[in-house]
């Protein structure tokens, strides 16, 4: 309410908690009521008056306390608050289901719906703001994206930091720029004051704390002028820059509400631990009384759509006495309506299992969860430096995580925590994950700096500095695909490159196909589209069915690799006018996932518009490519400038060696080009199992490889 900003803006009294508005239909009521009893409502006025007179503000509360709800909400009529609120999320699941949410609680259209709305997202390949969004969510590297136009984030009076447990390398980022911002950016926001809150379920509050106040201490020394001067201050700068400072940030914890949850470990270790949760899942639903949901730690999209097929074909068999039982898979990729259905509340006489990835350990909060299943592992990402590669390789999670995944059992009543590993595993478990800035491929972040004009990027404050030897191999890559110049600073393919929503690789072959000739782009785009979707062909469990899917598919395979053959089946989807769902059981093909590669195509087509890569008049609509040799080698040679180090050639005892390091590699079963001998090949992911692949391969000459890893001058 109006009268009630003012107030608080002339006589500094705690305002009250606001009351709700009359005519409040029962739905918004009800939503009212929901939000009195979380956590975090009393602090509302603590929180309030912390920030009007600290620039930042580190909150810790338990995961469901209500933070990433309430806090922008707590926030908006603050005299200060002018501008937006900007709120990342490490993931998209989370920015948009956070965003419905909160649009409904304030009863206000969402995002780009209607002129009217307060609240949107932002996230990659999915814009949705209106001119008078006040509240934004969007994932850390859309506000990464963001600060490439406007450096000093003009269009916000704060920036909410979510989720920073998870550490990121984007949040290391933000928190380095934001840091740099609150320091030395005063004048580029014409004195409009910008404030942060750095929140997080679990944060070692003390880094944090220390890692803010060194920056201001830093940028007293450096910058003479950076701020008035108290009169005590004379002689000793250093002393007193730290005196001026020292409490520049404001701390709070949130007590949490945790029911108490029982853990139950598996008496020996198990080698499958999808067959594992299969029957703890059945064991609870025929012992374990109505209501009560059940919610299981899994890997990735694989092990969570493997699990929701086996539920699905046991739960048909329950006889008429049993309660039914509903999976529902959590995953990043999952279109938003299949991510919303885990929000409601299962239907009558039905248990809803949810089978997600650590989504749901601490970003998203699932209702009516009593019993968790924690497979104790999660995909991580990790460089490997004998490879020079990023991969994603399945990993115990850490003591921590443990700890996160069995409190989701305990937020409305007393749980249970089953897990499928041994007590004496769980003890052996790392405290904490390592940063992923300090194990994985710098090249994207490298990237971002420099485009963001950060000359020196040794000095960049990092919460974590990743080692010398990491960022000089990142720099080195960004050479080689002419993302910097000799010198270092970036040049015009790398600013291309930074504004795409792409690791520099990908960005890197975009750019190559707007180049080369043969008009190769469009192509390229829906190439790229998938790959990033985690696989758009099913991954089928019997041999049987294999067959049957071999067969059904081979109108779509191409002799030149699985990106030819990728290809083909994002234009025969397309090309599909009446029924793709149809379609994509035809060929065993997920509509799921291709769902999300038509978005995204859709996006990188704007993009690549915005950028004048595509002439204005391209069209979508592209017909049914027409095989042409000289096509797909322009195509494949595209792919090449960013993956020339994702090569191999075939050596004479039929094996593949990589060109650079002379590592052997095997192509992954799931390739078209599986078994085939061809001079050399390119792949764009790679996986680590039992022995190293490449997965989504093609054919390429070894003249090709040449010509992309001569680095063309600029
Ligand atoms: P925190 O950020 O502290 O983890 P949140 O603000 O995300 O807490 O969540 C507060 C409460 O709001 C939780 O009980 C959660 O279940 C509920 N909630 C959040 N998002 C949604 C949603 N999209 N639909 C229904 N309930 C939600």
């Amino acid at each position: 309410p109006h009268g009630q900003s003012s107030l608080k803006a002339t006589s500094n009294v705690a305002p009250t908690t606001p009351k709700p508005v009359k005519g409040l239909n029962a739905k918004r009521e009800a939503l009212f009521r929901f939000r009195k009893d979380l956590p975090i409502w009393p602090s509302a006025d603590g929180i309030r008056q912390l920030l009007r007179s600290k620039n930042i503000m580190i909150l810790v509360g338990e995961t469901g306390s209500g933070k990433s709800t309430q806090v922008p909400q707590f926030l908006l009529h603050e005299a200060w608050c002018t501008g937006a609120i900007a709120i990342t999320q490490p993931r998209r699941v989370a920015a948009i289901s956070l965003a419905r949410r909160v649009a409904e609680e304030m009863g206000s259209p969402l995002g780009s719906s209607s002129p009217a709305s307060k609240v949107g997202y932002s996230v990659r390949f999915d814009n949705s703001v209106s001119a008078n969004t006040r509240i934004k969510y969007l994932t850390e590297g859309m506000l990464l994206q963001e600060m490439l136009r406007d450096p000093s984030l003009s269009s916000y009076s704060t920036v909410i930091v979510d989720e920073v447990h998870e550490r990121s390398v984007n949040v290391d980022l933000i928190l380095g720029f934001l840091r740099n911002l609150l320091a030395n950016g005063s004048s580029k926001r014409k004195g409009k004051p910008l404030k942060v809150v750095v929140m997080s379920a679990t944060a070692d509050v003390e880094a944090l704390v220390n890692f803010f106040n060194a920056g201001f201490t830093k940028a007293e020394k450096s910058n003479p002028h950076a701020a008035p001067k108290s009169i005590a201050q004379d002689d000793d700068a250093d002393t007193t820059a730290q005196e001026l400072h020292a409490d520049e940030v404001a701390t709070c914890h949130i007590q949490g509400r945790l029911f108490p949850v029982k853990v139950v470990y598996l008496p020996a270790p198990t080698q499958d631990f999808v067959e594992a949760a299969l029957k703890i899942i059945f064991q609870i639903h025929y012992k374990e009384p109505l209501p009560g949901d059940i919610l299981v730690f899994l890997t990735g999209q694989d092990t969570v759509e493997s699990l929701e097929r086996l539920v699905n074909e046991y739960g048909d068999t329950l006889g008429p006495e049993v309660p039914k039982i509903l999976a529902l898979p959590l995953f990043a990729a999952l279109p938003q309506a299949a991510q919303q259905k885990v929000f409601q509340p299962a239907p009558f006489k039905t248990r809803k299992v949810i089978l997600s990835t650590n989504i749901a350990e601490t970003s998203v909060t699932v209702p009516g969860v009593r019993y968790v299943i924690d497979s104790g592992k999660m995909k991580m990402k990790q460089f490997r430096s004998r490879l020079g590669l990023d991969s994603l390789l399945v990993k115990p999670v850490s003591k921590s995580s443990a700890i996160q995944r069995k409190g989701r059992a305990g937020r409305e009543a007393a749980g249970i925590c089953f897990r499928l590993y041994t007590e004496k595993d769980y003890q052996s478990l790392e405290q904490n994950s390592i940063p992923e800035i300090l194990r994985c491929d710098l090249s994207d972040a490298l990237l971002g700096m420099k485009a963001r004009g950060v000359s020196n990027v040794l000095e960049f404050p990092f919460l974590n500095p990743p080692s010398r030897e990491a960022l000089e191999k990142a720099l080195l890559q960004l050479l080689q695909l002419s993302a910097l110049g000799d010198d270092g600073s970036i040049s015009d393919v790398g600013l291309q490159m930074a504004k795409l929503p792409l690791n520099p690789a990908l960005g890197r072959v975009i750019v190559e196909a707007a180049k080369v000739e043969n008009d190769c782009l469009a192509d390229v785009i829906d190439i790229v589209a998938c790959l990033n979707v985690e696989s758009i062909f099913i991954n089928l469990m019997t041999e049987e069915k294999k067959e049957e899917a071999e067969e059904a598919r081979r109108e779509l395979f191409r002799r030149d690799g699985d990106h030819l053959t990728l290809l083909a089946a994002v234009r025969g989807y397309a090309a599909e006018q009446s029924d793709r769902k149809a379609w994509a059981r035809k060929y065993f093909v997920s509509h799921r996932a291709m769902q999300n590669v038509m978005d995204i195509r859709k996006q990188l087509f704007q993009q690549c518009k915005q950028l004048k890569l595509l002439p204005e008049s391209a069209s979508l609509e592209v017909p049914a490519t027409t095989y042409s040799e000289a096509r797909n080698a322009a195509i494949i040679k595209s792919l090449l400038r960013g993956f020339a180090t994702n090569t191999a050639r075939l050596t004479p005892d039929g094996s593949y060696k990589t060109l650079i390091g002379n590592q052997t590699v095997a192509i992954h079963p799931s390739s078209v080009l599986f078994g085939r001998r061809v001079e050399a090949i390119l792949f764009t992911e790679f996986v680590f199992t039992s022995k190293s692949y490449g997965r989504n391969v093609s054919a390429v000459r070894l003249g090709w490889i040449d010509e992309a890893l001569a680095n063309d001058h600029l």
